[in-house]
């Protein structure tokens, strides 16, 4: 357990956390937007400092007037909240190296983070890692407009986008262009997400996806690949970009929102951890075995898909909450295939495993993600 240091600890009990005395003097802290609960066995002596841990009065003044066996017992005390995430360093948020409007930005998100995955230091490598992420989105109709916009109200910032059509004012999408024809859809989006928030670092290009797509863009110093582009035609795009990604040891995202895959939640591909889109092609070819197909009178069926917006933002909005879990390392994907159900208001899900004889994942080992914490942070937390 690590123990706080007098000069520099400035202990805030959070504000999204509620505090119970029960009737043993024991604490239970309730975290409101988790619903997590810890509960503390505790001396009526500790109970009593919880109404000062306000972010104002620092540690050392805490201890004014507390014997040194009960310094001892307060100082643990605090230590264990703030590895809980209950309590944390007041400036927390201020000190960490990174810039003040980004900060400011994402106040109640950081405040997500301590709720979710603990202490100030991991909220702190979560925001450096999102902050310094690039990601590479193919697609940005329906779903992948939605999803880079949620991707930056998230923190993400670094973005190269790819798609190989002209803007329109399609009203599925998040972006709607107001001029014209003129632009490609990839410009227009980067251009009115640069309106929305300056600091993103964000290009563009006109891509159609072709096979000798690889030898078109690099994807250098890219952290995750997401395709939300179903032309010419989704599992054809899926499988080539899947395969592209994990050559380049990259996770890749499969969208989900549109055409047959209307309600699916999407699929994140981590390298030699979680199947690929060829071991998802491979199940169902053993699966449907014994389906029969019977030559349909319409050739081209692309158009005879139906959509409905809200189900393209959903999906949009699960893919981008799997990829933050991803980026948390809270990513315990097992995966398979989730599918929201409109009609009846449920989600079907069903498992698919890595298959070991995949000729695209079999032999592809795990990577690990960049741990990218400030030192000023970091140091501030191992003194503590
Ligand atoms: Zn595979």
């Amino acid at each position: 357990m690590q123990l706080p240091s007098t000069d520099s600890f400035v202990p805030l009990l959070r504000d999204g956390i509620d505090v119970y005395l029960g009737d043993d003097e024991d604490l239970v802290f309730v975290f409101l937007t988790t619903r997590k609960r810890v509960k503390v066995a505790c001396l009526p002596c500790l109970v009593r400092i919880i109404p000062r841990l306000n972010g104002n009065t620092s540690l050392g003044d805490l201890l004014v007037g507390l014997d040194p066996d009960t310094q001892n017992k307060a100082i643990s005390f605090l230590a264990y909240l703030r590895e809980k995430g209950i309590v944390v360093n007041g400036s927390w948020l201020d000190d960490l190296e990174l810039p003040s409007p980004y900060k400011k930005k994402l106040e109640r998100f950081a405040t997500f983070l301590l709720d979710t995955v603990g202490s100030e230091y991991e909220a702190s490598e979560a925001l450096h890692r999102i902050h310094a992420a690039k990601i590479a989105l193919v697609g940005v109709g329906s779903v992948g407009s939605w999803m880079v916009r949620t991707l930056n109200m998230v923190g993400f910032r670094r973005f190269i986008l790819i798609d190989g059509k002209l803007a329109t004012n399609a009203v599925r999408e998040v972006f709607p262009s107001s001029s014209g024809e003129s632009q490609s859809k990839a410009e227009q989006v980067a251009i009115l997400l640069r309106e929305i928030d300056p600091h993103v670092e964000v290009s563009f290009r006109r891509q159609t996806i072709r096979p000798d797509l690889e030898e078109q863009f690099s994807l250098d110093g890219v952290d995750l690949l997401i395709n939300a582009a179903d032309e010419p035609y989704v599992g054809y795009v899926n499988t080539l970009l899947c395969r592209i990604a994990l050559h380049k040891g990259i996770p890749f995202f499969a969208a989900g929102g549109f055409d047959a895959h209307l309600g699916c939640h999407g699929e994140l591909t981590i390298p030699g951890q979680t199947p690929c889109t060829d071991c998802y092609t491979r199940f169902f070819q053993r699966s449907l075995t014994d389906w029969k197909p019977v030559d349909h009178p319409v050739s081209d069926r692309r158009l005879g898909f139906g959509g409905l917006p809200s189900l393209s933002a959903y999906a949009a909005a699960q893919g981008v909450m799997t990829i933050l879990r991803h980026f948390l390392n809270l990513s315990e994907e097992p995966g398979g295939r989730a599918e929201f159900l409109f009609r009846n208001n449920t989600t079907d899900r069903f498992r698919v495993e890595r298959d070991p004889d995949c000729p695209t994942c079999a032999n592809i080992s795990q990577p690990t993600l960049r741990r990218v914490a400030s030192l000023k942070t970091t140091q501030v937390l191992a003194n503590a």
